[in-house]
């Protein structure tokens, strides 16, 4: 649980860092398609978790996560956060009841499809999905870390030419074609700080 509680620990400093860094940038992806609020979104949400750090190592990984995901929920606001709330919540409740053969790639692709399910979305609608379905990809074709960070880089540019079929960027129509979506943005700098934590 030692091992647990450090690896927690240093996933969530990498996240709340990454997102103090780009914060602007995702606020200015948002105001292209959105209401420009993405970036302060998920700097309240990061220090949130921060916040609680010192309980979050306390607990058994599925907890964690499970507890993380209830305060993005609750500190992210918006749309993302119920979306990313979910993937958080939904990882560690399949991660705590998973059969021990199952691998992390197969509890990750419950969480997506769950985030799908609650956002009514699909791959291709230019939201978070879009990152989120090659960044499994990558994991289940076990590809090394590097290669997995560049793919959700690669994906969340790829939204760019997407049209918008969910959230407020939705409203715009083909407007919302030439700009990359800024969940989607997020959630590739959130993998690529991860996937570096990981390989140090
Ligand atoms: P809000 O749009 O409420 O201001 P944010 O700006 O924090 O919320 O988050 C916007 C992001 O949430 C979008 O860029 C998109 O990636 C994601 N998103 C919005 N609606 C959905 C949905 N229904 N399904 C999946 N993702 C969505
Ligand atoms: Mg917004
Ligand atoms: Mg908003």
């Amino acid at each position: 649980m030692q091992g647990e509680s450090v690896l927690v620990a240093g996933l969530i400093e990498a996240c709340r860092v990454t997102i103090a860094a780009n914060r602007d940038h995702l606020c200015e992806l948002d105001r292209e398609i959105g209401d420009g609020d993405h970036g302060t979104n998920m700097q309240r949400g990061c220090e949130a978790v921060s916040a609680e750090e010192k309980d979050l190592a306390r607990l058994p990984l599925p907890d964690a996560l499970e507890k993380i995901g209830l305060t993005l929920v609750m500190n992210i606001g918006g749309a993302a956060g119920p979306l990313y709330g979910t993937l958080l919540m939904e990882m560690g409740r399949k991660l705590r009841n998973r059969d021990r053969e199952e691998e992390f790639p197969v509890v990750l692709k419950q969480a997506i499809d769950a985030v799908a399910r609650r956002g009514r979305a699909h791959a291709g609608d230019k939201t978070l999905l879009d990152v989120l379905y090659p960044v499994h990809d990558a994991l289940a074709q076990r590809s090394p870390l590097t290669d997995v960070a560049r793919r959700a880089e690669l994906s969340a540019d790829l939204t760019a030419p997407m049209k918008a079929m969910r959230g407020r960027a939705s409203y715009l129509g083909d407007r919302s074609i030439g700009h990359v979506d800024p969940g989607a943005s997020s959630c590739a700098l959130l993998t690529t700080a991860i996937c570096r934590y990981l390989q140090e």
